[in-house]
């Protein structure tokens, strides 16, 4: 990227908004995955929500400018991990998905935070559970050279985030 793109890009959150949705695409996950579990959190309390008012919501959050920033550092960070370019003893930690690491959730927490409290429970809930396309991710990162130690955290994150949002409107 020359100078003046990286500038613009760096101030305009619509072209960020394209760069992430095609970064998270290029690590296995469409907004859409994550829409179905934004569904699957808020399905019990609002009964006629749909998939496409899901996608909304999830487009809505991946649109704030602190929610880019989040998924930009931590697909970032999975990816030089992958490509071997961190550190040690950072690198076997993020490799391993050591449970211990916990700043991958700590990340994630600025994407929950943008929709307050009931974010955190959804998170947690999620994280816990680990439904559909998290689970897969999970699955996928236990491989010796994929790393989505970030990423299962965030796409939590923007589900919960999501339904979260869900949750305001039809409070
Ligand atoms: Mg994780």
């Amino acid at each position: 990227m020359d100078e003046a793109v990286l500038e613009e890009t760096r101030l305009d959150d619509s072209k960020k908004y394209d760069i992430v949705v095609k970064m998270l695409e290029d690590r296995g996950v469409t907004l859409k995955e994550i829409a179905e579990l934004t569904l699957f959190l808020q399905k019990d309390y609002v009964p006629e929500l749909s998939i496409k008012t899901c996608i909304e919501h999830v487009e809505r959050v991946v649109m704030k400018r602190e929610v880019q920033n989040a998924i930009l550092t931590g697909l970032e960070l999975d990816i030089l991990t992958e490509k071997g370019h961190i550190s040690e003893p950072l690198r076997s930690m993020l490799m391993d998905d050591w449970g211990l690491y916990g700043i991958d959730e700590v990340l994630a927490l600025a994407i929950v935070n943008v929709y307050g409290s009931i974010g955190f429970t959804n998170f947690g809930y999620v994280d816990k559970l680990k439904p559909g396309i998290i689970k897969k991710l999970d699955d996928a990162g236990k491989s010796k050279d994929v790393c989505n130690t970030f990423l299962d955290d965030i796409v939590g994150a923007i589900a919960a985030a999501a339904a979260s949002s869900i949750a305001h409107r039809y409070a």
